[in-house]
């Protein structure tokens, strides 16, 4: 039976040097995959009858991937799943509190398919994303 969860990373490696924390020294600095990477292997899991992918990130939220004149953040990469036919839901994890979740998109709160998981206390800013 084939699998209906499924991860996919979205970037690796963090910059923000908290004092207790050793991945920014052993993972290295943040590296956002292409957006177009994304969607093709999220295409591909759905096409596999994959329903609910998680997007992975040290820090998902700062997820930035720069071509040609435009910037993409995670807004951006769920606004490009969203529309993939048989995927239900979209999750993402772990999300950086300090970053405002509403400063990434205007767009952020319109996709009903998302769903986040945040290691500490959600932020006002974040509550927005924490749709269930
Ligand atoms: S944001 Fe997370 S991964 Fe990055 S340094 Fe802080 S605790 Fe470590």
């Amino acid at each position: 039976m084939a699998p209906f969860l499924a991860y996919l990373r979205i970037m690796r490696g963090c910059n923000k040097y908290c004092s207790y924390c050793v991945v920014p020294y052993v993972r290295g600095p943040e590296q956002s995959r292409p957006v177009e990477h994304i969607v093709e292997e999220a295409r591909r899991l759905a096409g596999n009858g994959v329903k609910e992918i998680t997007l992975l990130g040290q820090t998902v939220n700062s997820y930035r991937f720069a071509h040609g004149l435009r910037t993409y953040g995670l807004a951006d990469v769920l606004e490009r799943l969203h529309d993939i036919d048989g995927l239900e839901r979209l999750r993402f994890v772990t999300s950086y509190r300090v970053i405002s979740m509403k400063a990434s998109s205007a767009r952020w709160p319109i996709c009903p398919r998302c769903a986040s998981t945040c290691t500490s206390p959600p932020s006002r800013e974040a509550t927005v994303s924490s749709r269930p």
